[in-house]
């Protein structure tokens, strides 16, 4: 097995998957123009691979073959690093405001890797599973996404009260040869990956769950298996007037899992509460240093474009203006101070993996959703009114307006263009649907912020801090 390229992708796709959007089965997904921006964005990463300035980055050797990094354990402080560099690239290369692309979705497998001892005591199969995947995904490079998320019904009830006991997923039957599991679940990029991690949601893990305490790993052209897509929001737009919504539209998917098969092989739990309370307390060990990643990326880009656009129109030169964007810059500085220093302060797991520190990474996603919204609105007072009178491309190409847009948007040497350039990237990070989506992305993919708070709360040292006012106190 050798790494896929960006056409090997795109060819792995026709799969036969069963995919909906806006009421209509689509055939090939490599052919519909709701997924194409996502798939070429895809497909850049694959080729990535392949170049001098990101092989080291985004693979890694084996012997005389080399492997996919995203799928490699952390096994050194210097795999730690990697991670942070090969992230890195990917979001300064394609797109610094992209999620799903598949660095962090594999990390929960490393959790249950990591557990080997508590895993063997329920079945010696599940540990050899979780090997075994993340091992052909490192010759390999499939594109996994992640399944957590339950349709859940009514909240104040547990997945075994649900009026509809589907509302949840779940196994409906153990076979000799596998299990058949029900339900649905939310997943981002489902509809051009390759496979989902599909594991159970936040919750309490009682015995009464039992039959919801699943996690395992399927092709996304499995038998019984709907892709149900969100509306695109970039069908039919122009890159000029929605830069990122015209390219990269991260679609979100309902998965309908109607009784589908899934082979022991590909399990790697079945009805074991104990092990959905594992996974979930642990999910984000090293999923949160992508998101962390990520968020910097993002407040970068808000930083570049409020001085893009300040610079424009020169309310750079204001005081508050400069202040404004000085926020900007501390919430930039203040997520890249949390990687960097989780990274310094990474810890050891029993079994020797390396991991950044968890109380640090988790203070530092609850600030990361926390503020993200903030950061928007200080953009959005930058740009000012601009975003609500900007003109189409359109309206630019008509010869009879023209003259007045190229009059009344030029701002001394900036031309009306490069002005609408500008204002529209801006649109796109505070107030078009992408923007919206967006924001929806940063306060709860990374799951609600209650539970990254209740995360920290748990890797947090309450004991030192205790000890030491208790002291204080002399108590
Ligand atoms: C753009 C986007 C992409 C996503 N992609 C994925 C994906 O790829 N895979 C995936 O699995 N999921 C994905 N999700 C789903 C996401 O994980 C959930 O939206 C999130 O976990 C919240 O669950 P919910 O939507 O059911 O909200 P609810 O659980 O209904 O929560 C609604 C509100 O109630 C609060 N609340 C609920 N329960 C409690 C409680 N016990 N204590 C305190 N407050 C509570 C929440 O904080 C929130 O404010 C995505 C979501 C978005 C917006």
């Amino acid at each position: 097995m050798t790494l896929m390229t960006g056409n090997e992708y795109r060819e792995s796709l026709r799969d036969g998957r069963n995919v909906w959007i806006d009421g209509e089965r689509v055939e090939d997904v490599t052919a519909h123009p709701a997924f194409t921006g996502m798939i070429d964005a895809m497909a850049r990463i694959y080729d990535m691979q392949f170049e001098d300035a990101f092989r080291d980055a985004l693979t890694f050797e084996d012997g005389d073959v080399r492997r996919g990094r995203f799928y490699k354990l952390p096994e050194t402080r210097d795999d730690l690093v990697m991670r942070r560099h090969m992230t890195h690239a990917v979001l300064t290369e394609v797109c610094p405001v992209m999620d799903r692309f598949g660095d962090e979705t594999v990390s929960p497998l490393f959790v249950m890797y990591d557990r080997k001892d508590l895993l063997d005591q329920y079945d010696e199969r599940y540990h050899r599973n979780v090997a075994r995947w993340i091992d052909k995904l490192q010759q390999t490079n499939l594109f996994m996404t992640s399944g957590n998320t339950d349709m859940k019904g009514d909240r104040s009830r547990q997945p075994y009260q649900q009026q509809d006991p589907d509302h949840y997923l779940r196994v409906v039957e153990e076979r000799a040869d596998g299990i058949v599991v029900r339900g649905a679940k939310y997943e981002t990029g489902a509809s051009y990956a390759h496979v989902a991690f599909v594991k159970p949601t936040v919750g309490a893990w009682v015995v009464e769950n039992t039959d919801y305490a699943v996690a395992f790993i399927v092709p996304m052209n499995a038998p019984g298996l709907r892709h149900i897509c969100r509306s695109p929001l970039g069908l039919g737009v122009d890159p000029f007037d929605r830069p990122l919504t015209a390219r990269f539209d991260e679609i979100d998917t309902l998965l309908v899992f109607d009784d589908v098969f899934i082979p022991w092989e590909d399990v790697v739990f079945s009805r074991k509460p104990d092990l959905a309370r594992l996974i979930r307390t642990d999910l984000t060990r090293w999923a949160a240093q992508g998101f962390l990643l990520r968020s910097f990326a993002k407040a970068d880009t808000l930083v570049g474009t409020a001085l893009l656009a300040a610079e424009q129109t020169r309310t750079i030169t204001i005081p508050q203006v400069k202040q404004r964007i000085a926020e900007l810059m501390v919430f930039r500085e203040t997520l890249n101070s949390f990687i960097l220093a989780a990274e310094a302060a990474a810890q050891q797991t029993d079994t020797g993996l390396w991991m950044p520190n968890q109380a640090i990474q988790n203070a530092g996603r609850v600030y990361a959703s926390t503020n993200y919204n903030q950061a928007v609105h200080n953009l959005r007072d930058i740009i000012g009114g601009s975003p609500v009178v900007v003109p189409s491309r359109k309206s630019f190409a008509n010869e009879e307006i023209r003259g007045d847009i190229e009059k009344y948007f030029r701002v001394g040497d900036v031309s009306a263009e490069d002005r609408i350039r500008v204002v529209n990237l801006a649109v796109e990070l505070t107030s078009s649907a992408f923007a919206g989506r967006a924001q929806a992305y940063q306060i709860f993919a990374e799951s609600p912020i209650f539970a990254q708070s209740m995360a920290l709360y748990e890797s947090y040292d309450r004991q030192g801090s205790v000890k030491r006012a208790a002291r204080l106190a002399n108590l």
